[in-house]
């Protein structure tokens, strides 16, 4: 599993956004959880360099994956929400609270595929969330930030407005088995066909680096286009204020 994966399911079974960003927020929660009460310090290296001893790893403030697998190993999962009212399975028909949150920040059109998605993966015998949706040019900046100019290690190759999750188009899901999050699991390669089926662009079809969790709505003018030249076509629609899908 690739540390995003591993940062995003320490995230779930400890309460906090699932952004697969792991800042302050999210290493005091592991602090808490591993220690079973606050840090005393706002120091963040030496909240992280604390866990990382706790966690049996080399404490050198710098956590990479054998540190997000040792916490990932080292912590137990939060009790889970229970699931959502009963559904006549429809688009429009809501889903879990957490895949709410997500599902409200991406564009009205996607949202309701998003939806389907869920609902069509728990005909399938299948329980997903949708937990990561938009990132906005700042917020993936300040991702970009870390391991160079911010603290913390590298965690995109990406800047605001390089990612296809700057634009409310695209999320990632997570498959639950037994209320527990799997990073990896078969039912995200059952999944993308069904994805697929209802109009997605699903991330397992990518030819270099396939990323499973991953679906978007690419826009009709995109449908060709290598990834590159959709987000310059994402980026310019954008700055000029008009719709990113016509
Ligand atoms: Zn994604």
């Amino acid at each position: 599993m690739n540390p995003d994966a591993l940062i995003t399911q320490v995230q779930l079974n400890i309460g906090v956004t699932a952004d697969g960003i792991a800042g302050p927020r999210t290493w005091n929660a592991i602090y808490e959880k591993i220690f079973g009460q606050p840090a005393t310090t706002t120091d963040l290296d030496a909240i992280i360099k604390a866990i990382q001893k706790m966690a049996g790893v080399t404490p050198d403030g710098d956590p990479g994956p054998l540190t997000w697998t040792a916490i990932s190993n080292s912590i137990t999962s939060v009790a889970e929400e229970p699931p959502a009212e009963p559904n006549t399975g429809n688009a429009g028909d809501k889903v879990d609270s957490r895949s709410e949150g997500v599902i409200s920040s991406l564009l009205p059109e996607v949202q309701p595929l998003a939806r389907q998605l869920v609902h069509k993966a728990a005909a399938a015998g299948i329980t997903i969330k949708i937990i990561s949706g938009l990132r906005t040019f700042s917020q993936q900046d300040a991702l970009y930030a870390q391991g160079r100019t911010a603290p913390g290690p590298k965690v995109t190759n990406a800047k605001g407005g390089y990612s296809n999750h700057n634009f409310g188009l695209a999320f990632d899901i997570g498959v639950f088995e037994n209320g527990k999050y799997m990073g990896e699991s078969p039912s995200y390669n059952k999944l993308g066909p069904i994805g697929v089926s209802i109009g997605l662009a699903w991330g397992g079809n990518w030819v270099s680096i396939k990323d499973t969790p991953h679906y978007e709505l690419r826009p009709a003018w995109a449908k060709d286009m290598p990834e590159s030249d959709m987000l310059a076509g994402l980026r310019d629609r954008k700055a000029r204020s008009v719709s990113l899908l016509v």
